[in-house]
């Protein structure tokens, strides 16, 4: 079959179904990252591409910016488990044309990040390549039990962390050569989307006190990522559209996008999480102690009804793309 018409998602999964659990995986593909037991404890390991053309294009990204982006993205996927970063492994395949100090200035984006998260890079590989492709693996500490994708139950809370659209509402400025980049709004949305960041106490501190039931990163749209809780957890959703949060830059800047970027735009990088509802209280007083916004976006529902995002007048929003599927482009609703 076609890639184009499996999608990345449908492959993964055919990975998936055709691989054996080895000894010591208590969680293998399907979620943010794998936690394996080892003889000395537990850990967490994820990985990420990314390559130029496809997730970034130097003119529009600095060299530094991408090396800060390239571990933030990393840990993202350890925050959505409740881990804690540790070790990087990093490969790069890099054209020859590039000078020596264009590969000095990525590693000092990759170490300005590492030094603040107490991650050690310890290894990697380099090759030629026709143009700049990055893979790295982080390795994580699991100090609690890490939270996956697949336990929220129907009537749990459903809230994400930060603001949502910001990002990919940059993106689309920079495709457009948009002159606003003057604006503080702009150079905001700008910084959101060239130095994400991992939210990884908030991570932690949801795993420590047991109150997300399932977690995500949100990196391929709100959408899509709730998408991928909802199918793990055997669920649906209802979100409601007046509740999302956004930025007042993005609110500033989207114009007749509306909520769509935040809906369904990638690389925000949030947490997207469920958790009970008796749990409220502890939820809002956790935002207090992280100082990172904490919005309940909406509730989860049988499966059998869907995600459904309701409009200020309960309306039910029919959206055009629900996230990024990289052999189908962006996903679109039937
Ligand atoms: P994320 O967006 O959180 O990085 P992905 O959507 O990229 O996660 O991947 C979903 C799951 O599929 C993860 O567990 C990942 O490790 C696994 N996965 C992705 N690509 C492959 C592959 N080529 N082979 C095996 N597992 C894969
Ligand atoms: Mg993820």
């Amino acid at each position: 079959m076609k890639l184009s018409r499996l999608g990345e998602f449908g492959l993964i999964e055919r990975v998936r179904r055709r691989t054996v659990q080895g000894r010591g995986v208590n969680l293998g593909i399907g979620d943010d990252a794998a936690w394996v037991q080892t003889r000395s404890g537990s850990c967490l390991l994820t990985t990420d591409l990314l390559i130029e053309g496809v997730h970034f294009d130097l003119k529009w990204i600095s060299l530094y910016a991408l090396g800060h982006k390239t571990l933030a993205v990393n840990m993202s996927d350890i925050a959505a488990m409740g881990g804690k970063p540790a070790y990087l492994l990093l490969s790069l395949g890099i054209p020859s044309t590039f000078e020596s100090e264009d590969v000095e200035k990525y590693y000092r984006g990759i170490r300005s990040l590492a030094l603040k998260s107490g991650v050690a890079l310890v290894g990697g590989d380099t090759s030629v390549a026709k143009s700049l492709f990055i893979s790295a693996c982080l390795i994580g500490h699991a100090p609690y039990r890490p939270i996956t994708r697949g336990g929220a139950q129907v009537g749990d809370d459903i809230y994400v962390t930060g603001t949502l659209g910001d990002s990919a509402l940059a993106l689309k400025l920079l495709r457009g050569k948009s002159l606003q980049f003057r604006k503080p709004a702009a150079r905001f949305l700008l910084s959101r989307h060239h130095f994400p960041t991992a939210r990884l106490r908030v991570g932690a501190t949801l795993a420590r006190n047991k109150l997300a039931r399932a977690m995500i990163d949100v990196s391929d749209g709100l959408l899509q990522d709730l998408g991928h809780i909802c199918r793990a957890s055997r669920i649906g959703a209802i979100l409601v559209e007046e509740k999302l949060p956004l930025s007042a830059a993005y609110r500033s800047l989207a114009g007749h996008e509306g909520t769509g970027y935040a809906l369904s735009g990638g690389e925000d990088y949030e947490l997207l999480f469920c958790a009970r509802r008796r749990d409220r209280s502890e939820i809002e007083k956790l935002e207090k102690g992280v100082g990172v916004p904490i919005t309940r976006i909406g509730t989860c529902v049988p499966s059998r009804d869907g995600i459904t995002v309701l409009d200020s007048k309960g309306r039910s929003l029919s959206f055009r793309g629900t996230g990024h599927d990289h052999f189908r482009g962006p996903v679109r609703t039937p």
